[in-house]
């Protein structure tokens, strides 16, 4: 039987759910209001708004399941298919991860750590926020911040006030900064009968609040971290009866770990799953959101995946690099957004490290504190 899935977003996340999909002989088709997407060069796209019901509508009567891609969805437009056909992962997922104190109240209640967090709803409550918190501190509007979007670094008090004009007085949370050692990721993925897998934990490099570089496995992570973030991804699994990938970001800090925030679908930080693990994290998505029983989550070795952003190497240069894949996204170019990836594996660290070297050299971007 053919399956089908419809997709909110269409973007490269959901251009390589596809991918993924289409060796099982399932069909997509995605909404989104961009014509040209990503994900709509491969597959059929609804070339239309999140408050046209009729598309809406079609989506969901038209598929068997209906899933998301894209994290700024507006609810109502998640809330309108699942009258209609199973949503999966859960509308409530999106709408607490797309709120900033939703999400850390969330965090919170659930004993996970997180930053401690004001809410902040005026520049007196900024003030008192920050004699509260002390500084640095991080202001992050509640909602439409993503990739270090709407996040002002606030060292000393005068800048308090620049702060809260460059947010527009939007409401936000001020956050403690967190000195971590480094950030990692935690993958994982549940399936409609409750069965969970997990990703190895990964290591993750940004640069103004963008993902650039992830390391796979992480190095030094050893039972207790991971038993941590398991345990944190679990708890959120089972208040939400979660369906689907998932990703918890992480910032370690003397052996602790500071839950930053969740991503109710697949992320940028599990595409090295494509060549690095046995299956990949939108096939296992597409898995769990059908049913279908959940592949392995072992890795097959080490390796690095290189975001591209902003512009384009030659392809060329990439490809002759040892055991290198390059995927392009079929966006035109634009500072800081995010165009393709390129995963090299190996069958060591070392060799991995060599080559994750060679390939942000030809992407033109160094981490600031080589990992390697
Ligand atoms: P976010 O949009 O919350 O994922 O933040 C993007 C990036 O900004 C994170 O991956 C961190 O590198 C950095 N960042 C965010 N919040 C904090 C914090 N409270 N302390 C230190 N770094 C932060």
């Amino acid at each position: 039987m053919q399956r089908s899935v419809g997709v909110l977003g269409a973007g490269q996340l959901g251009r390589m759910l596809a991918l993924a999909g289409y060796p099982l002989e399932v069909s997509f088709r995605f909404l989104d209001p961009k014509s040209g997407s990503p994900a709509g060069q491969v597959a059929e796209q609804l070339v239309a708004g999140w408050d046209d019901g009729a598309a809406l509508e079609r989506l969901a009567r038209e598929a068997e399941v209906v899933t998301f891609e894209f994290e700024s969805i507006p609810e109502p437009a998640a809330r309108r298919v699942s009258e209609l056909t199973p949503v999966r992962p859960p509308p409530e997922a999106l709408a607490i991860a797309q709120d900033r104190l939703v999400e850390k109240n969330f965090f919170s209640e659930l004993g996970i750590p997180t930053a401690r967090y004001v809410n902040v709803t005026s520049l007196a409550e900024l003030e008192s926020a920050a004699r509260e918190i002390g500084l640095p501190a991080v202001l992050k509007t509640r909602r439409l911040g993503y990739d270090g979007k709407g996040q002002y670094l606030i060292r000393q008090e005068s800048e308090l006030s620049p702060a809260w004009q460059a947010v527009g007085g939007a409401p936000s949370i001020l956050e403690a900064w967190v000195p971590f050692e480094r950030e990692l990721s935690q993958l994982a993925v549940r399936g409609i009968d409750g069965t969970t897998a997990f990703y190895p934990l990964v290591e993750n490099h940004h640069d103004k609040g963008v993902l650039r570089l992830t390391i796979a496995p992480a190095a030094r992570a050893g039972e207790e971290l991971e038993r941590a973030a398991r345990d944190a991804v679990r708890k959120i699994f089972e208040r939400l009866d979660y369906v689907g990938a998932f990703a918890l970001e992480l910032f370690e800090v003397d052996g602790k770990l500071f839950a930053n925030e969740f991503a109710p679908r697949v992320h940028n930080s599990g595409h090295f799953t494509i060549e690095g693990a046995v299956t990949s994290q939108f096939e296992n998505h597409l898995r769990a959101i059908l049913g279908l029983p959940l592949g392995s989550t072992a890795l097959r070795g080490y390796s690095a995946m290189v975001n591209m952003i902003g512009n384009v190497p030659e392809p060329a240069e990439l490809l002759a690099l040892p055991d290198a894949h390059v995927h392009l996204y079929g966006k035109g170019p634009a500072p800081g957004r995010k165009l393709g990836h390129v995963t090299v594996c190996a069958p060591d660290a070392a060799t991995r490290d060599q080559r994750a070297r060679a390939a942000c050299q030809v992407v033109g971007w160094l981490p600031q504190k080589p990992p390697f």
